[in-house]
């Protein structure tokens, strides 16, 4: 279907090394679109990239310089920009009396302020290529609350409120900005998770109606959505992408 199509469609997708993000990756790049890998660890850069066919650029994102390079940069590359995908992130899973209020400011300013400065990074060039698409990620943490993810769930809380906010700002520039709420997903994050809370595995098992872990690969779909003209009414929204697990009463 045509309006699936992302030929000529330049993406980046940071974090987009591995786990969620390369599912994210590996779907926009198979529709058509120019992906740039952008994350801190070169090799798995370079690796991911070389997969799908796209361009390995460093960043890390808790440097507001460093999100507006790889802006130019990608633009200098592949002369534009038509989607974003703020990807990157990270957990610390603690008793919300045991955090150092550097740790609360590292996982806020990695999940949300950094998602904040590539959008308004990427806003001139959208607005240059006449409309764009943000895709954030948020969490079923933007929903419920955990005992061990007080920073994180208060970050991907703040996703899903920035989407909205961002969303009615630049709706007039044609330019659509949603959040995915992944379930429980099998990557890196998670495999810590799971050796360090006792009981998870069972408890997303039997708590997910589609009774398994999500794969990175389940979000190729949402992600070549979310970036086409298919989606182009949908602004401000939060998609849950979950097998189910958000509806489990
Ligand atoms: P991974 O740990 O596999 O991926 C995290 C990615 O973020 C890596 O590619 C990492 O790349 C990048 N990253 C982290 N910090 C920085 C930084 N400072 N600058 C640039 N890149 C950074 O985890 P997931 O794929 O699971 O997570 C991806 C997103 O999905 C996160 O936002 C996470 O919160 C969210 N999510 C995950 C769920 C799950 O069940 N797995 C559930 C709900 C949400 P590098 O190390 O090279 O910098």
């Amino acid at each position: 279907m045509q309006a699936f199509d992302l030929a000529g469609k330049v993406a980046i997708v940071t974090g987009g090394n591995g786990g969620i993000g390369l599912g994210m990756a590996r779907g926009l790049a198979a529709a058509g679109a120019r992906v740039v890998v952008a994350g801190r660890n070169a090799q798995k850069n370079a690796a991911a990239a070389k997969e799908i066919g796209g361009i390995a650029l460093p960043v890390d994102v808790l440097q507001e310089s460093e999100c507006k390079k790889l802006v130019q940069e990608t633009v200098t590359q592949l002369g534009r920009l038509d989607i974003l995908v703020n990807n990157a992130g990270i957990n610390i899973r603690k008793q919300p009396q045991e955090y150092s209020l550097e740790e609360w400011h590292r996982v806020l300013d990695t999940n949300l302020t950094s998602a904040f400065a590539c959008s308004r990074a990427a806003y001139p060039e959208m607005k240059k290529a006449g409309g764009g698409k943000i895709i954030n990620i948020g969490s079923m943490m933007s929903i419920f609350g955990a005992s061990f993810a007080a920073p994180y769930a208060s970050s991907k809380g703040g996703i899903v409120q920035m989407t909205r906010a961002i969303a009615c700002a630049w709706a007039q520039d044609n330019i659509q900005v949603n959040a995915v709420l992944p379930g429980w997903i099998d990557t890196d994050l998670t495999r810590r998770a799971r050796e360090d809370v006792a009981g998870l595995h069972e408890r997303v098992l039997g708590r997910t109606p589609a009774g398994r872990w999500g794969e990175p690969d389940d979000f190729g779909g949402i992600a070549v959505f979310l970036a086409s003209t298919a989606s182009d009414f949908l602004t401000g929204t939060a998609i849950p992408v979950d097998g189910g697990y958000s509806v489990q009463g």
